[in-house]
């Protein structure tokens, strides 16, 4: 039946191939999203295996980090874009697996990452994730989770309120709007424990670093962050 299902599957793949969510050109290996070409083109930070690197550097003075990584630089018009764009608004979700799967197994390469405790998302308001019916950054969690086998939970940090529109703002006048945004439920849960903070894209750092505020809250936390893209301002 397997066989098949296979089979037809197949076939029907001749007439109306799955794309490459990257490019929208070629054709993808199959169980994969990404065609070999964009594989290797995709433009990779390796800043996991950088302890100081520009995703860091963000976080100077804002936030202690054990560690922080991108997997793909980001650029207008660029792969790495198109990516995301399919991932939180074409609603391709088993992508957004994918890619924490893919960047789990890099970041085992890390001694620091590989310490990890526990690994929690950055919410989004409940209201906007009903509207998406998913938030990206969990799936991506799902991903690492399984890759690192390390638990992951979204039940420990909240999104309070809806935070206006952020794209228009500057850096302070964006912080100023989210870091009331977040709420930690339970500080015993995370004391002393290793927190993976993820989100999809890293651009000013304002999310991320309310959320880092809020889980420090709890005592001798130690933070580690990891995006998918970072955009390269
Ligand atoms: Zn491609």
């Amino acid at each position: 039946m397997k066989a098949l299902f296979q089979l037809c599957e197949h076939f029907f793949s001749l007439f109306f191939p799955r794309l490459c969510l990257a490019c929208q050109q070629q054709a993808p290996p199959s169980e994969h999203f990404i065609c070999i070409r964009c594989q290797f083109f995709l433009p990779k930070t390796n800043f996991h295996l950088e302890p100081e690197n520009s995703f860091t550097e963000k976080f100077w003075g804002r936030v202690k980090l054990q560690a922080g990584a991108a997997l793909y630089h980001f650029t207008k018009g660029g792969r790495t874009q198109a990516l995301i764009h399919q991932l939180k608004y074409k609603g391709k979700t088993k992508l957004g697996y994918k890619l924490g799967e893919l960047y789990g197994r890099h970041l085992l390469q890390s001694p620091v990452f590989s310490t990890v405790d526990l690994i929690v998302p950055v919410p989004l308001h409940p209201k906007k994730k009903r509207l998406r019916g998913f938030n990206q950054s969990e799936l991506i969690v799902h991903g690492l989770s399984d890759t690192m086998q390390k638990p992951w939970t979204s039940d420990i940090l909240i999104r309070k309120e809806m935070t206006a529109t952020q794209t228009q703002k500057n850096r302070m006048d964006r912080f100023e709007n989210v870091r009331q945004a977040f709420h930690l439920v339970d500080q015993a849960a995370i004391r002393g424990k290793h927190i993976l903070l993820v989100d999809d894209v890293l651009t000013t750092g304002a999310t991320l670093e309310a959320c880092a505020l809020v889980l420090q809250e709890a005592n001798d936390v130690k933070i580690s962050m990891v995006t998918i893209a970072m955009a390269s301002s």
